[in-house]
Order: structure tokens, then sequence, then C-alpha cells
């Protein structure tokens, strides 16, 4: 068993009970008030942050503001812009380690898996939006005008930084998600007040202080820690905030993109999801098997777009489901510092208790539990759990579980396949294990979601936008989409 040993800065950074950053001070609520956040490997409290109140949400908020309209960020070039980025992304691959271990203290995921993937992923997509800052683009237009027939005009369209972006993000990737939306507010020119899940709030506040010592000037990027209800809400609700861009449940997404509505901010929501993992008859049903595992039991089942509902086509579906249940059996449970272990603790004993309802409502339904349908502590862990004979109209089959917990049906042929992966009402991802061109590439099209994998799934690249159809979302994240949902267009006509 390889535990890994704690860096002495990340025992430093949590010990020194981190403090949220508004403007240039690192400051504590305005009441005093702090929140505890715990280890979800063990149930242990790891340290206090600050419960903003709305004040505190206000003065970040001002901050941005007045960095936004006054201060030379304002003017900064986007040479400059992209080059801050780099050095983040540089400063970000320096603490790579520190980074991954706060993450895996804080979230119970594998500190390895957090420095491969959510850290370098969250680097990889800054450098990506870097390149951006130096081409964003506006255009000139000839224009007719034609209620002035006589005139000569010169017109252009140009696009413009949105202003200020309160970013509200959840708790299942709390770096990479943070960064998807700092790379692009701050390629564009913008400046952001995030704030980050209740839970898991230590990677932002590391974030930053690498953002205040790549050089960028105060109130640029500002972090309020506290509750969804009164921080979250407060930053919702305040109309200094030119675009809110949310991760989190279609339900507060919900709720967020209506208050959004009744002020015209601008908003992106990156919402829950229930994706289908679609099992041609001619796949390759070893490869398809452990991608279909691997689909849902990534980070303990706690990623929108985890494959969650399992198609099989009918003659290999006891064969493909005995697979998942093989690798799931065989997975090792235990802390996210243990390198050796396949599956770490969900975030919280209330996410714990959420995902076993779901397994006591399939089991009281009369579902078959392949595999799993246990949980167990300290710590809040459930194992990897695959559920059959459960109806396509059932609840776990319908609503986000958001664990580590598979449901699986057989189709008969292409059409049944598209039927089910469709009845659903969301809409993120969804892949298709197949080695016949044809159908695959008639089945893109009329699969009803933001992404579609083939032969692998949850693929992701900071060139490829991301985000939901239907209850997943509105808008994308990454890839030029992001540059667009971060600027305004401005046309400008000039009578000469
Ligand atoms: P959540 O909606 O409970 O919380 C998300 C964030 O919203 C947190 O920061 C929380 O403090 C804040 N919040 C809660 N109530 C609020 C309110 N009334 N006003 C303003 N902010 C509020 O979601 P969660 O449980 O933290 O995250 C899990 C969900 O996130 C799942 O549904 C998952 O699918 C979704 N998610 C989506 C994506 C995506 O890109 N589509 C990525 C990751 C997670």
């Amino acid at each position: 068993m390889a535990i890994a040993t704690l860096l002495p800065a990340t025992t430093a950074f949590i010990q020194r009970a981190p403090r949220m950053l508004i403007g240039a001070e690192w400051v504590e609520a305005a009441d005093g008030q702090t929140m505890p956040l715990h280890n979800p490997a063990t149930g242990e409290q790891l340290c206090v942050v600050p419960r903003a109140t709305v004040d505190d949400v206000d003065r970040a908020v001002l901050a941005a503001r007045q960095a936004f309209d006054d201060s030379p960020w304002s003017r900064t070039r986007p040479r400059e812009r992209q080059n801050l980025l780099w050095k983040l992304a540089d400063l970000m691959q320096r603490d790579a380690e520190l980074l991954a271990q706060l993450e895996c203290l804080n979230n119970g995921k594998s500190a390895a898996v957090a420095q491969a993937m959510d850290v370098q992923l969250a680097i990889d997509f800054l450098r990506y939006m870097a390149g951006w800052a130096t081409k964003i683009e506006g255009s000139s237009v000839e224009v007719s005008v034609p209620l002035m027939p006589d005139q000569q005009f010169h017109s252009f369209i140009r696009r413009e930084a949105v202003g200020v972006v309160g970013a509200i993000v959840a708790w299942n990737f709390p770096l990479l998600l943070a960064c998807w939306k700092l790379g692009p507010a701050l390629a564009t020119g913008c400046t952001v007040v995030l704030k980050p899940a209740d839970e898991t709030p230590l990677t932002a506040l590391k974030l930053a202080e690498l953002v205040q010592e790549a050089g960028y000037p105060d109130g640029v990027f500002n972090v309020v820690t506290g509750t969804g209800i009164t921080a979250g809400a407060a930053l919702t609700h305040n109309p200094r905030v030119d675009k809110l861009t949310f991760t989190g449940s279609t339900a507060v997404g919900k709720e967020i993109g209506k208050i959004a509505m009744d002020s015209m901010t601008r908003v992106t929501l990156e919402l829950g999801g229930k994706s289908p993992t679609i099992v041609m008859a001619d796949a390759d049903l070893g490869s398809a098997a452990a991608g279909a595992a691997s689909a849902i039991f990534f980070n303990q089942g706690q990623v929108c777009c985890a494959g969650s509902r399992l198609y099989v086509q009918r003659k290999h579906f006891d064969n493909v489901v005995a697979d998942i249940a093989g690798i799931a059996n065989a997975m090792k449970l235990g802390s996210g510092l243990d390198a050796s272990v396949d599956m770490g603790p969900l975030i919280s004993a209330r996410q714990q208790e959420r995902v076993w309802r779901y397994i006591e409502m399939g089991r009281d339904s009369g579902a078959t539990i392949a595999c799993g349908g246990e949980r167990f502590g300290p710590g809040y862990f459930v194992k990897p759990t695959v559920i059959v004979d459960i109806d396509q109209q059932h609840s776990l089959v319908q609503e986000e579980i958001f664990g580590p917990v598979l449901v699986a049906i057989p189709f008969d042929d292409e059409a049944d396949a598209l039927r089910l992966a469709n009845d659903s009402p969301y809409g993120l991802g969804a892949s298709i294990w197949s080695n016949d061109l044809a159908a695959v590439h008639r089945m893109i099209p009329r699969i009803k979601s933001g992404s579609v994998w083939v032969n692998c799934h949850s693929a992701l690249d900071p060139a490829l936008p991301f985000g939901g159809y239907k209850m997943s979302g509105v808008g994308r994240e990454m890839g030029y989409a992001a540059i667009e949902h971060y600027t305004e267009l401005k046309s400008v006509l000039i009578k000469l």
C-alpha cells in the first residue's frame, strides 16, 4: 500500500485556516462566522473557512466592478492577458502536487488521479484559453442602410468582454470547474467573483494565491467561501454582476436562470446529467465493459456526464453486465491518499445517504442488485453498484443519482437504443460502443446530448465545447464557444 505523504505546504495551508480574497485583502467573514470542512475519507474535520455574509459578497463584487471599470486591467492588452494566463498555468504546474493533495483531502478523490486529471486538465485548459486572448476578433461589414441611400458608412462589429462574472461551482471537480470559468473570463478581460462549493473551497483559495502571485491586478479575481443559500444567492442577485456562470444541480440552476432573466444578466448553466452508454452487438465487448465501468465509477460516479444508464443489445446483455460487475467487485475502496485504491468516498454523509436511498428504492421495487449495494464507514463509502431488472421509467433510471450506481437495461435494435437513450430529461453526454461506422453515424445526429463519444466516454478536450441539451443546461464551456459566452457584440456604424 503506497500512502502519499502530505507535502509540508499542504499541511501548512490547511493549518493556517485559509481566508477569502476580496480585492487585495485576505479576509475573514464580516461577522467572523466560519464553516467546517471535512475529510470525506475519515469524516474528520480538516479546518474551517469563512462563511461569507451578503456584505462580503457585495464587497467582492464591488472590487471586481472597480477592477473591470477603472483599473489598469481594463486597459490590459491581449498579449498581457495571454502571458498572465500562461504564468498562472505555470504556477499551477509548479504546485500541481499540492493542489492535488488539497483536492484529495477536501473532496475524497484520489490524489494521484487528481494530479494527472483534474489539475493537469485545468492547466491545459488555461493554456488553451491563453491562446484565445490574442485571437478575439470582430469584423468589418459593408452595409446598405436603406433609409439613407445616399450616404457612405464605415461599419464594424466589436467583441467586448462581458464585464463582472459571478461564478458558482459544484464540489465534484472543484479546481477544474473553477478554471473552466476563470480561463475564458481572464482571456477576454472580465473580472471574477468565484463562490466555490460549500464543501470544497480549498483549491479555489489556493488558486487565488496563485492568481496574486502571477501578477493579476487586485480585484480581478475574488473568492468568497460560504453557503449557496447566502453567498451564492447574494452573488446571483447582485445588480453589479454582468454575467452568471453556474455549475451544479438542475434544481438550483433553474432558480439562478430565472433570477438572471429578471435582470437580463447573461447566464451560462452547466447542470445535471443521466448519460447513456450504448453497447451495440458488434462492439468490442471487453473494452465496452471496461469503458462502461469507468464511465460510471470514475470519481465515485460523481461526474455530471457519468455513464449512469447502460443499454446493451440483448444477446450480449448478461455477459457485459457480468463483466462490469466483475470489475466493480475487484475495486479497492479507501482513502484517495493510497495510490492502490480504485475508488474513494463520496463527498459527504449527506451524499452517501442520498445514494443509499436510491439503492434501497431499487431493492424495494424488486430490481436486482448485480453487485455492490453496500455502504460503510468511517468516511462516506458506497460500493460500486450495478442494478438490473429495472424499468426505464423507474426513478433510478430517470433521476440523477450522482454516485457509483449503474442501471442496466437491454435493447433490441438501433431504433430501440435511440429511443431509450433519448428518454431522459437530461442531455449532457452519451457514448456509443460499436465498430459499425454507418450505424454510429446514423445514431450521432439522433442523440439529444451536447457530447457524443464513440468507443470512449467522458473524454474531454479544451478545444471541444461542453454543455447540455434539455435539462442539462444552457450554453457551452470550453472551445471558442466559451469565448463567445464571455463577450458581447457591439455593432458600430460611422456615417462618413
Ligand atoms: P448544487 O446545485 O447543490 O450546488 C452547486 C453550487 O451552487 C454550490 O456552490 C452551492 O453552494 C451553490 N448554491 C446552492 N444553492 C444556491 C442558491 N440558492 N443560489 C446560488 N447558489 C447556490 O450542486 P452540487 O450538489 O454541488 O453538485 C452536483 C450537481 O452538479 C450535479 O447535478 C452535477 O451533475 C452537476 N454538475 C454539472 C456539471 C456540468 O458541467 N454540466 C459539472 C459538474 C457538476
